[in-house]
């Protein structure tokens, strides 16, 4: 048996108001005067001075503002590469992200390619970087993807939505501030909580499962229940709660793997460009077969939560268009092997995905 080093997150913050102490934690990793910090921020923030007025802009510092409508692509990071690259005459002292996954993953892939050669679609897969990259901060203003703990940064390129994976992609630092997720609207801040949930079930549930992976799934699991089931309200308990199981969820799927929602979803993703979180939850939705608990738990959620969970969004699809889809689904082949084993491809037919999805 080969057993696999990950890296860890090395450094996080966490507590309310923690993001006030950014200046101090940036302040030792400043090369010099000519490699700003860059920090990639949400544009939902741009009119939001109790989040921008607290970031320490000093010498040739910039805020960009980016939008998180599409998820992330390997196009528009190869773009704010260039940018970088031309407005300045030095690497950044580090790229900061701040929001959801969409902005940890493009400051993830934005400090890996501002040291490595190509296009961001050269390193989609695992392990194929080869330089370290830039020191890049993760500040998450929504809880549930992991990103914020995870060794991947997901990228939809021209022929794949798939994640860089390398011992270079984590965090350098991580600030958990609670207080960040405030105001989050409800279906968002349930969709991507929900993220957290599917994580903890296809780990929990999975082929690849063991005493690691189970004993932060456990945790994070424990932690969506009490917010999600059996809190009656969103208060700061439950955002401090659920930036906790985000993080837990985050760490379990990093020794083991996710399953069939997430492999579905990115199949709706790359095609119809549904976002993840959302996405995840009309795939959950109709995954009682492989999932049996875990999907009416979730549904008790969405009943207390009031959430609706969109249907029918692949119903005028062409034979075509579910192929692509069913291609990108059934390349995460790891995925599928965490959630039926070995021999998966026995219960996963084309023909059983297409009916799958005929039905979302
Ligand atoms: P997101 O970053 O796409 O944001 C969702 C929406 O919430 C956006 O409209 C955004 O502007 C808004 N928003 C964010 N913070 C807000 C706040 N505090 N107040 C109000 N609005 C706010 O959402 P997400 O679900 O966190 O991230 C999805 C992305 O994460 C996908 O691209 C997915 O591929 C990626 N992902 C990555 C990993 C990983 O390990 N790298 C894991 C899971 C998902
Ligand atoms: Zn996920």
């Amino acid at each position: 048996m080969q057993y696999r080093n990950f890296p860890m997150v090395p450094r996080v913050i966490f507590g309310r108001g923690s993001f006030n102490q950014i200046q101090e934690i940036l302040t030792p990793k400043r090369v010099n005067t000519k490699a700003p910090f860059i920090f990639l921020v949400d544009e939902v923030f741009q009119d939001n001075p109790w989040l921008i007025d607290r970031i320490p802009l000093r010498f040739l510092d910039q805020i960009i503002f980016v939008s998180a409508e599409e998820e992330p692509k390997t196009s528009q990071v190869d773009a704010l590469v260039e940018e970088l690259k031309s407005r300045f005459t030095q690497n950044p002292s580090g790229i900061i992200g701040i929001g959801g996954g969409t902005l940890l993953d493009m400051a993830k892939a934005v400090a890996i390619m501002l040291t490595n050669e190509g296009s961001a679609a050269d390193y989609q897969g695992w392990d194929l970087v080869s330089n370290e990259a830039v020191y890049h901060v993760g500040i998450p203003t929504i809880s549930g993807t992991g990103a914020e703990v995870s060794r991947t940064t997901v990228l939809t390129g021209p022929e794949k939505k798939l994640g860089i994976n390398s011992d270079f992609t984590p965090f350098d630092q991580v600030m958990l501030d609670p207080e960040l997720t405030r105001g989050l609207p409800q279906n968002q801040w349930f969709y991507t909580g929900m993220d957290c949930y599917i994580h903890c079930i296809e780990s929990l549930t999975g082929t690849y499962l063991n005493a690691f992976s189970q004993s932060y799934g456990e945790k994070a699991l424990e932690l969506c229940r009490n917010v999600f089931l059996e809190k009656n309200v969103r208060d700061e308990d439950s955002e401090d709660k659920l930036m906790m199981a985000s993080w837990h969820g985050g760490m379990s799927i990093a020794y083991s793997q996710v399953g069939v929602a997430h492999a579905m979803s990115y199949g709706l993703s790359y095609l119809l460009g549904t976002k993840h979180g959302i996405g995840n939850c009309i795939v959950f939705n109709h995954l009682e077969e492989f999932y049996p608990q875990g999907v009416s738990e979730f549904k008790k959620m969405v009943r207390k939560h009031d959430i609706e969970i969109p249907t029918g969004i692949c119903k005028d699809l062409t034979d075509k268009e579910f192929d692509k889809m069913i291609d990108i689904a059934l390349m995460l082949v790891p995925l599928w092997e965490n959630a039926l084993g070995k021999n998966w491809q026995e219960i996963i037919t084309r023909e059983k995905l297409k009916n799958m999805y005929k039905k979302m």
